[in-house]
């Protein structure tokens, strides 16, 4: 949620770096966006902000200089106007702010402000921390205006500021992410790594409390709690710039896709010590967790399958934002495996700083290097899907879910059988997506696509891959889709199931075979539009979507199938499969 690029040195484009930063950072979904721009010239900032999409606007109208900050929102406080989107300046206008967050007291602070005089023009919290640093900034320097006003504030924030005649920029963060980016003569901001990858490799993840200041050529951090001056080491990012941009897909859904049987591979060959090191950690610990949000709860949830048919171990599962409620459990001896794509879920990281708090111990599978759930883990696991923009997750959760297989291979001491599975799974999804098979499930969605409901059934890992098939259906294509346990159907949803109700069946060549299809037989008596993806054809089918037995890894390819049968349902209506409405890419607010 919400995007923050900012830039300070030797160019003097800088509004249009920002601009451009943006626009990379548009994926993590926003509903405003806003650039600023300190001219040295005419001595003054010049903002160009407004409500909705960046679209086909531009900051050419704005003056060169050499310092920009630019913001995408993602509204909290005060409705989605162009006066309420950032950056927000202070009374004197020299002052520019912008913010990702709560800041939850703010009501407090903004009276005392009005009753000095100062005069608001927007609903936000965040003008309050303008007025806040121009009060401050009559007796304090600037960097300390805005680490005192940052200390005044509660909730999860990150605040970049800049100010007239200063040639620096101050940024803080507190549970929001921020990235610093090191150039030559150049220094660069943002709140996802990736943006930064078009100018440089090296960056420091800011830590919580930390604040940085960045000049043309130095940059300094320290600790707004204890003021004490933080010796940071800079870290490489292992992605390439190509891998964040569409190339010659006509969306980063569609890309993502197709990046998975590649992907597969690399998990596979690179499969190495680092599993062996951590299924010894799960092997000791007593009592663990795996946690996810979305559609990392359903790898999660697949974990739990995994866990218990390879390795014959028993592991909980949670969702993040319900994972608190489960603590009481939790003690030194405890292994808490949260999953997340960007290393940035607010629900997953408060949890993770609970479990900590009773001792636990954190193995993380992530696919952010150096996001913040990757750096308060003990051990991690990299998922190695390379940047992943499409809000709806693709690549890394079939990455999360090949990381499980392996554990579960290498606890049960046969990863190589693993490696296997999944060499074999990335074949089948190379099928499916080349030709025949993908034109198949295309018409599929040109049968379904004006449907109100879609009902996904499973058993064993096919539950959670009808969890993952339902939510990807309604997430992208807005049309309500429900994942099903197969056995639940006669305790209720079966009512639902009228003529031609489209109803999917995942029924892979495993135990769950013969009761599923009994399942889709159910759905067929009361009128149900039967969907078959399974190994083999079967009469009750109303349509047929093969996908190969690779035994247990199969549920990879199928929630490929249920990928793409969203992806066209999506098209077919017209709609953004990159920017569903209402959806961020990482949920960095609670
Ligand atoms: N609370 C601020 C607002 O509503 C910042 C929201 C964001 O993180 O984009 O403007």
């Amino acid at each position: 949620m919400c995007g923050i690029f900012g830039y300070i040195g030797k160019r003097t484009d800088s509004a249009k770096i920002v601009f451009d930063g943006l626009k990379s950072l548009e994926y993590r979904g926003y509903d405003s966006w806003g650039v600023a721009v300190l001219s040295k010239s005419s001595l003054k900032i010049f903002t160009k902000k407004a409500a909705g999409k960046i679209g086909n606007n531009n900051v050419n109208a704005l003056p060169d200089g050499n310092i920009a900050i630019g913001h995408t929102r993602w509204a909290t406080h005060g409705g989605v106007t162009d006066t309420n989107s950032h950056p927000h300046s202070d009374c004197s206008g020299n002052i520019s702010i912008i913010h990702n967050g709560i800041f939850e007291n703010y009501e407090d602070y903004k009276k005392k402000l009005v009753q000095k005089g100062h005069k608001f023009i927007s609903e936000t919290d965040t003008e309050v921390i303008s007025h806040l640093v121009e009060d401050f900034s009559k007796k304090l320097t600037f960097s300390d205006s805005v680490k005192k006003t940052f200390n005044l504030m509660t909730g999860l924030n990150a605040i970049i500021a800049v100010k007239l005649i200063e040639d620096r920029i101050v940024a803080i963060r507190n549970g929001s992410p921020l990235v610093v980016g090191f150039g030559q003569d150049e220094n660069f901001l943002a709140s996802d790594a990736s943006a930064l990858l078009p100018f440089t490799k090296d960056v420091y993840f800011l830590e919580d409390d930390e604040m940085v200041i960045l000049e043309r050529g130095k940059v300094r951090v320290s600790n707004v709690k204890t003021g004490k001056i933080v010796r940071f080491k800079k870290q490489k990012l292992n992605w390439n710039v190509d891998q964040g941009e569409m190339g010659k897909y006509s969306s980063f859904m569609l890309k993502e896709i197709n990046e998975q049987p590649k992907i597969l591979r690399e998990i596979a060959m690179s499969a190495g010590k680092n599993v062996e090191k951590i299924s010894k950690i799960i092997k000791k610990s007593r009592g663990s967790y795996l946690v996810g949000c979305g559609s990392a709860s359903y790898a999660a949830m697949a974990g739990t399958y995994l866990f218990s048919k390879i390795a014959g171990r028993h592991i909980n599962f949670a969702i993040g934002s319900e994972f608190g409620y489960h603590l009481d459990f939790l003690n030194k001896d405890s292994l808490v495996i949260p999953i997340s794509q960007s290393g940035e879920t607010i629900d997953i990281l408060e949890s993770m700083k609970k479990a900590k708090e009773r001792g636990a111990g954190i193995v993380s599978l992530v696919n952010v290097l150096g996001s913040s759930l990757y750096r308060m883990s003990d051990e991690k696991i990299l998922i190695g899907a390379g940047p992943e923009k499409s809000v709806a997750s693709t690549k890394a959760l079939t990455g999360m879910i090949a990381h499980l297989v392996l554990l579960s291979f290498s606890l049960d001491g046969g990863v190589k059988k693993g490696k296997k599975a999944l060499l074999e799974a990335a074949n089948s999804i190379k099928k499916i997506l080349s030709g025949k098979d993908s034109k198949n499930i295309k018409k599929l969605a040109d049968i379904i696509c004006d449907s109100k409901n879609i009902y996904v059934i499973g058993r064993g890992l096919s539950y959670p891959t009808a969890l993952e098939t339902a939510m990807k259906i309604k997430e992208i294509s807005y049309i309500h889709a429900e994942g099903l346990a197969a056995g639940e159907l006669k305790h209720g949803p079966l009512a639902l199931v009228t003529k031609g109700t489209p109803c999917i069946a995942f029924l892979p060549n495993d135990e769950t075979y013969g009761a599923n299809l009994a399942g889709a037989m159910e759905m067929k008596a009361r009128g149900g539009f039967v969907i078959g993806i399974s190994f083999k054809s079967h009469e009750v089918f109303d349509y047929y979507i093969q996908v190969k037995d690779v035994g247990i890894a199969t549920m990879i390819p199928n929630i490929v199938v249920g990928q793409l049968l969203a992806y066209f349902l999506t098209i077919k209506k017209g709609l953004d499969v990159d920017k569903p409405r209402n959806l961020a890419k990482s949920v960095t607010v609670k």
